[in-house]
């Protein structure tokens, strides 16, 4: 289990398939099956570059993370992943909230080049500022949770009252293809800081599951 951001992580529950049942199943023509390494790297080279997509399926993972609600509201635009998120009807959200480091908080200022980003300085001070604002708003939000909760009020309504840096929990599954799409995007610098970060460590996951596949792309 990986630690990320402040409460986060990812864990690896299981990889399937290989390297080299990705070229098994490319071989379906001719039935030759997988001749050896290196010079299977070539076909997958080769399917790589002329988008010959489909033998990346039979090879996936499984994995589970924590993060803020507002980085599972990116990654479930990615929709052909399956995911198995913690039910905050069925059970209360534990009290875990992000609230960026003060390193995130002093580049946090509204990007002027690109309208969704962040990017530019603040101040110290207004760093600062902004980072207490955030904690005491999460705390605050909480401590109203937990108020509607003991008054009787169901989890389903109580949790209205909780802000987007939320932790939440998932089981999600990927196969390799479209992983690589997901990488692709939220790698990207144009991608928010925060799902980077868990891009980042899926790579790490792919690289040792499929060295010679993400030895190609990365
Ligand atoms: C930097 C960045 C900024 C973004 N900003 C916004 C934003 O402002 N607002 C917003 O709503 N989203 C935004 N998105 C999300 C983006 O529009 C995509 O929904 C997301 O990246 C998932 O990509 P996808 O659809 O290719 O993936 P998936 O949903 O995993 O789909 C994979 C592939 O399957 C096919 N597919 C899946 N569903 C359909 C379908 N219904 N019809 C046709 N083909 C389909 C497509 O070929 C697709 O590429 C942003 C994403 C990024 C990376």
């Amino acid at each position: 289990m990986t630690p990320l951001l402040d409460h986060g992580y990812m864990r690896l529950i299981e990889t399937w398939g290989s390297d080299q049942a990705i070229v098994e199943a490319a071989r379906q023509s001719t039935q030759k099956g997988f001749l050896g390494w290196p010079q299977d790297e070539k076909l997958l080279r080769y399917m790589l570059e002329h988008r010959h997509d489909s033998p990346f399926e039979f090879a996936g993972v499984v994995i589970e993370v924590q993060a803020p609600i507002f980085v599972f509201r990116e990654w479930h635009r990615h929709r052909v992943w399956s995911y198995s998120e913690a039910s905050a009807r069925y059970a209360e959200m534990p009290e875990l909230f992000y609230v960026p480091c003060m390193n995130r908080m002093m580049v946090g200022g509204q990007s002027i080049s690109n309208k969704q980003s962040s990017g530019s300085s603040l101040s110290q001070s207004v760093a600062l500022n902004a980072w207490k604002e955030i904690e005491r708003s999460s705390r605050d939000a909480f401590q109203t949770y937990h108020n509607l909760l003991e008054a009787g009020v169901a989890r389903e309504l109580a949790r209205l009252v909780l802000p987007v840096n939320t932790y939440s929990r998932m089981r999600a599954q990927v196969n390799l293809r479209n992983a690589l799409a997901f990488l692709k995007l939220r790698l990207d610098e144009s991608a928010q800081y925060e799902i980077r970060v868990y891009a980042q460590e899926l790579e790490d996951i792919l690289v040792k599951a499929f060295p010679r596949t993400m030895g190609l792309v990365s």
